[in-house]
Order: structure tokens, then C-alpha cells, then sequence
């Protein structure tokens, strides 16, 4: 026997049942998106490698684990995008979107990482997260937090969702910060583990990620290791104090966490997540960003500011799935064409695209294969129609239709001429 191809492990379907939850999710998401200015980027899936071993670093986990990289015909290095922004800096460098210009983009689309799949964690996964290039004031991140905040509202989650706030400072800040980390951490190193030890050299910032550890000496280590916080340099320092007055104002609250530092290198000053406690299981970031003025300039324009985030739509839909089922009532549809005899179902088809022309808004299912009125009815039911449209022969013949109210149960036979006027009253069509 043929053993049937399966898909790849973590790379998802979406069946039709879960495809219009994501539809009415994502047009949320854009409509809030929009009425804050934002334009939409597409940004293709697969890029030069170096991209994002020089926009990510080489040494985070993302570039050195977690990312699917092949070998174009020709030999060049290609990767399929772990993650939107770099695609999004190098395409405004490429299309000189920059020049003194600002920008406000915002993206979706899949993404991929070679992670281990669990609830919350796909090897194809999506993210929805937007760019602002060319401000540098912290007024562009409260914009960013406030956004989202926006749509925790619209979605009706926000008492799921806290943030967490943090500078990670300046480049030199951090090269600091850096030195005095690596000091610590080799005095300590005798109690870290083979991979903290490795990444004192390395990434020593990533240690202060094995806080999650559950060894409590490493804990407690780790507790007592300098803060990023203290080698914050003035202007990042005023720079944060200004976006948290500003969230202040607009009644946003946070917790500034100081070991938040993120996992890819491109960032700094501004970092926050968004994180969900409970369905998701315990301290789950549902999303994610911050500054990375300095990025625009590593990859070969001029000196830009920027900030921007991403959110992962699966762990939002999970999110979602767990406390607001108002969201997930099944597609119904507004009217079923129910027909038959000889040659009634193409009479059905144009009469239906007749409908749409004049009715854009009205969602209207044609029954194909025939079957006994009774199982069209039926059939009608579970689409959720409000109204069953009647064709038989007799009706073609006459240019007429029966429309059936479903919840009445009272029918009429019209001319077909009007039947749009007749639809419009019974399904409050404006
Ligand atoms: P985590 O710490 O959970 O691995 P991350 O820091 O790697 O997340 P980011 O790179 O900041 O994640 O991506 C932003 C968002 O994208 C995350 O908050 C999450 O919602 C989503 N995300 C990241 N990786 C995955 C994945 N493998 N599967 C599903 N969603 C993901
Ligand atoms: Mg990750």
C-alpha cells in the first residue's frame, strides 16, 4: 500500500473552520492598524542568509538553532525568514524608502523556525508586527504599545494581557555592561552549567535567560549579577522615563522588568513584551519589540531610527480560543438557493451571480448535487440561512422564485426581478 505524504511536523493546516476565526481576527488587527496611519509591506519569505546572520547576530538563538537554511541551484545561502524585520529594513534600503522619509508599515505573513513543536511553538508559525522608520522619540514606542493595547480591547482580552518594559541602553552602555557581566559571570563560573559557560565568551547576556532555570544556586547567581539598568547611558535613561510618563498618561499600565533583553541582537533602548498568564500555560509572550536604531545603518543605509514589534497569531488565536468563543460562531451564510428538475441549476447560477451583482454584501450558497427538497432544506439549516431561495422548473419557466423565511417558516413566490428588493427586507439589508 501507498503510505500517504503527511506534513511537515509543526508546519500547521488551517481548515475552513479555523480559517474564518483567523479572517475576522486579522481584519481587527488591520482596521486598528490603519486608523493609526500604518501601510502594509509584503515582504517575500525566503532571503539572502547573511541577512539575518548579520541583522539577528550570529550568535543568538534564532541564527545559530533555529533557522532553515538552504542551498539555492546556483550555491547561494538562502533562509527561509525567521522573523520580519530584516526583510522590512532591507527592502525600505533597497527601495530607498528612507530618504528622509518616515514610515509606518506594518506586515503578515508566515515565518519559520526549526524549534521543537509544542502548543504555542510551530516550525511555521505567523507574525503580524509593524516598522516605524524615522523617529526617534519615545512618543513612536508609546504609539507602538498603545496600538496593541488597542487591539487587546477590540478583541476583548486586555485583563489577559500585561506588559513588560526594559532599556537595554546604548551600544556602549551595553559593551559596558558587557564587561562587567563576563567579570561576574567568570568569577561564578564554576556554578554555571556547559551551555552558560559557553556563552560567557559568547553571549553573556543570554546566561541572564537561564533565570527561568530551575537549579535555585544558578537563580540565585543570576540574582545577583550586575543590571543592565545601572549602565544605562543619560539620554536612553530620559528617553525610557519619557515613555513611561507617557504611558502613565494614557493610563497603560506595565511592569519595567530589568532582566527583559530579548532574544535577537538588533535591539536598543526601548524593549517590551506582552505577556499572557494562564490558558497558555505559565508566562507566555504573545508579542514582542522594541528600538533597533542602529540596525538600518549595519545593513547598509544611512542612520535610521526605528521601533517596531511582532505578534505570533497562533498564540493570540489560542489565547482567544481559550476566554472570547464569541469570535468563533462558524461562517454562516445570509440565503440558500435550494433547486430542482432539468437544466434548473444553471438557471440557479446566473440567478445567484445576479444576486451578488446586486447585493455584494449578501453571502449566498448554491446547493449542488440535487437531493430531495427535504435534505436541501437541511442542508440549509446547517449553513445557518436565514432564507432558502426556491427554484424548480415551473419557477424557471415563469422567471419567478420562492423565497422561504426560515425562521418564519412563511414563503412567497416573486418574480425574480424583485426578489432583491424582497431580500433587503427580510434580511435588514441597509
Ligand atoms: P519565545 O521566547 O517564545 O521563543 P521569541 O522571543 O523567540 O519567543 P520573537 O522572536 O520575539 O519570539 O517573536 C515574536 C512573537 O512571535 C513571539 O512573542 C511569539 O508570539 C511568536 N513566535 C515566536 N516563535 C514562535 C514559534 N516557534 N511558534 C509560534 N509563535 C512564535
Ligand atoms: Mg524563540
Amino acid at each position: 500500500m501507498v503510505k500517504n505524504i503527511q506534513a511537515i511536523r509543526g508546519m500547521n493546516d488551517y481548515l475552513p473552520a479555523e480559517t474564518i476565526f483567523w479572517q475576522r481576527v486579522e481584519e481587527m488587527l488591520k482596521e486598528v492598524l490603519t486608523s493609526y496611519g500604518y501601510s502594509e509591506i509584503r515582504l517575500p519569505i525566503v532571503e539572502q542568509t547573511p541577512l539575518f546572520q548579520r541583522a539577528i547576530g550570529d550568535i543568538t538563538n534564532v541564527v545559530e538553532k533555529e533557522m532553515y537554511i538552504f542551498a539555492d541551484r546556483n550555491g547561494d545561502s538562502l533562509t527561509l525568514r525567521p522573523e520580519g524585520t530584516a526583510g522590512c529594513v532591507r527592502a525600505c534600503i533597497e527601495h530607498g524608502l528612507l530618504y528622509n522619509q518616515e514610515q509606518r508599515l506594518w506586515y503578515l505573513g508566515p515565518m519559520f523556525r526549526y524549534e521543537r513543536p509544542q502548543k504555542g511553538r510551530y516550525r511555521q508559525f505567523h507574525q503580524i508586527g509593524a516598522e516605524v522608520f524615522g523617529q526617534q522619540g519615545p512618543e513612536v514606542d508609546a504609539e507602538l504599545i498603545l496600538l496593541t493595547a488597542r487591539w487587546w480591547r477590540a478583541l476583548g482580552i486586555s485583563k489577559y494581557m500585561s506588559l513588560e518594559l526594559n532599556s537595554i541602553g546604548s551600544m556602549t552602555g551595553r559593551t559596558r555592561y558587557r564587561e562587567a557581566l563576563v567579570d561576574f559571570l567568570t568569577r561564578h563560573e564554576s556554578s554555571l552549567d556547559k551551555a552558560c559557560r559557553y556563552r560567557i565568551q559568547t553571549n553573556p547576556m543570554r546566561v541572564l535567560d537561564s533565570l527561568d532555570c530551575k537549579d535555585p544556586t544558578v537563580q540565585a547567581l543570576l540574582h545577583d549579577a550586575p543590571v543592565l539598568t545601572d549602565y544605562l547611558d543619560d539620554d536612553s535613561r530620559n528617553h525610557f522615563t519619557n515613555l513611561c510618563e507617557l504611558l502613565d498618561l494614557a493610563r497603560i499600565s506595565y511592569t519595567v522588568n530589568p532582566y527583559l533583553v530579548r532574544g535577537l541582537d538588533y535591539y536598543n533602548r526601548t524593549v517590551f513584551e506582552w505577556i499572557t498568564t494562564g490558558s497558555l500555560g505559565s508566562h507566555t509572550t504573545v508579542c514582542g519589540g522594541g528600538r533597533y536604531d542602529g540596525l538600518v545603518e549595519q545593513l547598509g543605509g544611512r542612520p535610521t531610527p526605528a521601533v517596531g514589534f511582532a505578534m505570533g497569531l497562533e498564540r493570540l488565536m489560542l489565547l482567544l480560543q481559550a476566554v472570547n468563543m464569541d469570535l468563533i460562531a462558524p461562517l454562516s451564510v445570509d440565503a440558500y438557493l435550494v433547486s430542482s428538475g432539468n437544466n434548473v441549476t444553471s438557471a440557479a447560477l446566473l440567478l445567484a451571480e445576479k444576486l451578488r451583482d446586486a447585493l455584494p454584501a449578501l453571502r449566498l450558497m448554491i446547493n449542488y448535487g440535487g437531493g430531495s427538497f427535504k435534505k436541501q432544506f437541511s442542508r440549509a439549516d446547517k449553513h445557518g440561512a436565514r432564507v432558502a431561495l426556491v427554484l424548480g422548473e415551473l419557477e424557471v419557466a415563469a422567471q419567478q422564485v420562492i423565497v422561504k423565511d426560515l425562521t418564519t417558516g412563511n414563503q412567497k413566490k416573486l418574480a425574480q426581478s424583485k426578489v432583491v428588493s424582497h431580500l433587503i427586507l427580510l434580511l435588514g439589508f441597509k
